[in-house]
């Protein structure tokens, strides 16, 4: 079976295990899933305790659901958190009783623009009780008295979160993180843990590591404050490039939503290893590049915010506009396109080697054009060290010899010559070992 099927089986094997299990910001749910996790790749588990300040925010406390549904008038169980994890208004407080469907109708959430799906609403900081249902079984409500039976309560716990680290050759690191804490949805969230699962898999089969590559799984927003709050520090300290990675699972076209920082080595990057995908697939899906959105970019806000304004981006393979699917039950298992996951994940891949092995070199000739034949570079013979016969390597090496006074990094002299960066690369080496740069 060839890598790509081995992923993809993979891939479905996981989705499965993770699909049903309810997340939220906190207990049973995310620690599941962070197990789950744990059996591909090896990912520590920190748990943060509930009334810690983290930042502005204060981690709330651990949400447990025991049980959640609703006996209509004629006595039929609806509304099962057990049928459906979204039915239960995520963060839900305690409410056993009586009611009838006029003061129920208060508690329900629905979305009318959709009116077949059930709508994914949580209330994690406000107390509220609830349930959520498509807008079209809510009109088919009968008069009567209900029986609520929303059993949850609200404990002195953790938030969890899990990490996972390749060691590279440097300190400095690259950072991937992924949020873990809703429902069972498939493209917003379960889709993120898979590609962070197959990068690092891929990542871990590379030797020579320049990097360190982190990878973050926890739950949005709280999770990455908490995180940042802790560990803040070192990461300013280390960070060469980070992206956020979620939506991974749609149907393109993929989105790259820029740092703030808006044209940092990873912001050049993204876009560059886009360019180079577009190319090779000849795709005429137009990849979508996007400004950083303090109000509309999940854990980006927070890796973003002023005094860290780390370079962190976002690439999905979901456009940018909300769609009906978006936080509803139409977000499922048959709507993920996990060969859509495995494309994306090309240029995750490629984007990391573009960080890894981008560099500035100095030229030292420079009066001229070098003499290639005598270095051997030209095309008169059959050459082991660069293979003349390729056209884009043998521009590549006249691109990087010309623009090589030490401010034009390979990235720019590909960006420049619209070369492909890993044939900058190669060229670059042999230059280097040619001693016609430094
Ligand atoms: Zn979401």
């Amino acid at each position: 079976m060839n890598l790509i099927n081995k992923e993809k089986k993979l891939a479905n094997i996981i989705l499965k295990e993770l699909w049903p299990l309810h997340r939220s910001i906190t207990g049973k749910g995310l620690r599941q899933s962070l197990d789950i996790i744990k059996k591909y790749i090896p990912i520590k588990k920190t748990e943060v305790p509930s009334g810690k300040k983290v930042h502005d925010w204060i981690i709330p406390k651990e949400w447990v659901v025991n049980d959640g549904y609703l006996i209509d008038p004629i006595g039929k169980r609806i509304l099962d958190v057990k049928v459906n994890n979204l039915h239960l208004l995520n963060y839900s407080s305690k409410f056993i009783g009586e009611i009838d469907k006029e003061d129920l109708k208060d508690h329900l959430y629905t979305n009318p623009k959709v009116p077949h799906a059930i709508p994914y609403v949580t209330s994690y900081y406000e107390k509220r009780w609830g349930f959520c249902l498509s807008h079209n079984d809510m009109k088919k409500l009968i008069p009567g008295k209900y029986k609520v039976n929303i059993d949850t309560e609200f404990i002195n716990g953790s938030l969890s979160f899990g990490e996972g680290y390749l060691k590279g050759s440097s300190k400095k690191e690259i950072l991937i993180s992924t949020h873990i804490c809703h429902p069972s949805m498939a493209n917003d969230q379960l889709s993120g843990a898979i590609s962070s699962i197959l990068l690092y898999r891929r990542l871990s089969k590379i030797k020579k590591r320049k990097y360190s590559v982190r990878f973050l799984f926890l739950p949005e927003t709280i999770g990455s404050i908490a995180y940042l709050s802790i560990k803040g520090k070192e990461l300013r300290n280390n960070l060469i490039a980070g992206l956020v990675c979620v939506l991974t699972g749609g149907k393109g076209p993929m989105n790259y939503r820029r740092s703030r920082q808006y044209s940092s080595l990873i912001d050049r990057s993204a876009i560059k290893a886009l360019e180079e995908w577009k190319q090779e697939n000849n795709s005429d899906q137009l990849p979508e590049i996007t400004e950083f959105n303090p109000a509309f970019g999940n854990d980006q806000r927070q890796y973003c915010s002023p005094k860290y304004n780390l370079p962190i981006g976002c690439l999905t393979n979901t456009s940018n506009t909300k769609t009906d699917e978006y936080h509803s039950s139409l977000d499922n298992l048959d709507n993920l396109s996990v060969d859509g996951i495995l494309d994306n994940l090309d240029v995750y891949q490629n984007i990391i080697y573009i960080v890894s092995n981008n560099k500035t070199f100095i030229t030292l000739k420079g009066y001229g054009e070098p003499f290639l034949t005598k270095y051997d570079l030209y095309p008169t013979l059959n050459n082991i060290k660069l293979d003349i016969n390729n056209k884009d390597l043998r521009a590549a090496l006249l691109w990087v010899l010309n623009y090589s006074d030490g401010t034009n990094d390979l990235l720019k002299i590909s960006e420049r010559s619209k070369i492909k960066f890993s044939n900058i690369c190669v060229a670059s080496k042999v230059a280097r070992l040619n001693k016609l740069i430094k």
